[in-house]
């Protein structure tokens, strides 16, 4: 089935492709391996930049490639029926992530971050194999702005997210190009399409990340009363003022 092509999509594809020419996030030869996790914002990404590959005059490959962290009731076969329907080139990695998180996580200590450290290893590694240069995440708008707030309420750091990185490897460039485009767009575009959608399956789904919660129910609260707040948010992450930050290393005082 293809791409129901509205103006939601147009406006997808409009602010994925000024991310892309903004950040300098997708140049002439990269081959992109793009995270599938099988949610509402990996599926978007991926379809998003394969509908801008086919018009691009840059060339550039995509690779859909989905890490199984081996959760049981994970239903990667969903995805992969979705991905050979629409003729993507893909990679399924079955991994041991679970097994190692149950043996090896300490007491107390984040389920989710030992999970994404693990799946992140995997992604690079799988990377260097299949000879992609590049690493696509969906984070969104929304994500970008939660996550700057958490870190300013909770962690006592001005900091977001990038939406391009070199990784810590030195050798992948981890790029975000759905950073202009907000959760509820693609909430209606994965709907609108029929993606479809698989829970993670871990043990902590839905019950982690009750901090992130709480700065969605703010930012949408505040929202309501100021419907340009998110752009204004994502606005002030491109408009620094070190001069008037507290930062010694940024400033002599
Ligand atoms: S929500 Fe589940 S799958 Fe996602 S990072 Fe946390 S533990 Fe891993």
């Amino acid at each position: 089935m293809a791409l129901i092509e509205d103006g939601l999509y147009r406006r997808i594809k409009k602010l994925t492709g000024r991310a892309i020419a903004d950040f300098n996030l997708i140049e002439e030869g990269d081959r992109i391996a793009v995270g599938v996790s099988g949610g509402k914002d990996s599926y978007t990404l991926l379809h998003i930049l394969d509908s801008l590959r086919r018009r691009s005059p840059v060339k550039y490959e995509l690779v859909a490639v989905n890490v199984d962290a081996g959760f049981p009731g994970y239903r990667k076969e969903k995805i992969e029926e979705h991905l050979r329907h629409h003729d993507f080139s893909y990679r399924m990695e079955s991994t041991e992530c679970y097994r190692i998180i149950e043996e090896k996580r300490r007491p107390g200590s984040s389920y989710c971050s030992f999970c994404a450290r693990l799946r992140r290893g995997v992604l690079y590694t799988l990377a260097d194999e299949l000879g992609c240069n590049k690493i696509a995440l969906g984070h969104h708008l929304d994500d970008f702005i939660e996550t700057l707030l958490l870190n300013q309420f909770y962690v006592g750091t001005l900091a977001a997210m990038s939406p391009k990185l070199l990784a810590d490897n030195g050798r992948h460039t981890v790029i975000r190009p759905l950073v202009y485009v907000e959760e509820g767009d693609i909430i209606t575009f994965t709907r609108q399409n029929g993606f479809p959608v698989v829970c993670c399956a871990c043990p902590v789904c839905g019950k982690s990340d009750q901090k992130r919660k709480e700065m969605k129910r703010l930012i949408g609260a505040l929202a309501k009363e100021n419907p340009h707040l998110k752009h204004s948010m994502l606005g002030a992450m491109g408009n620094v003022h070190p001069r008037h930050l507290l930062d010694k290393n940024l400033k002599q005082f």
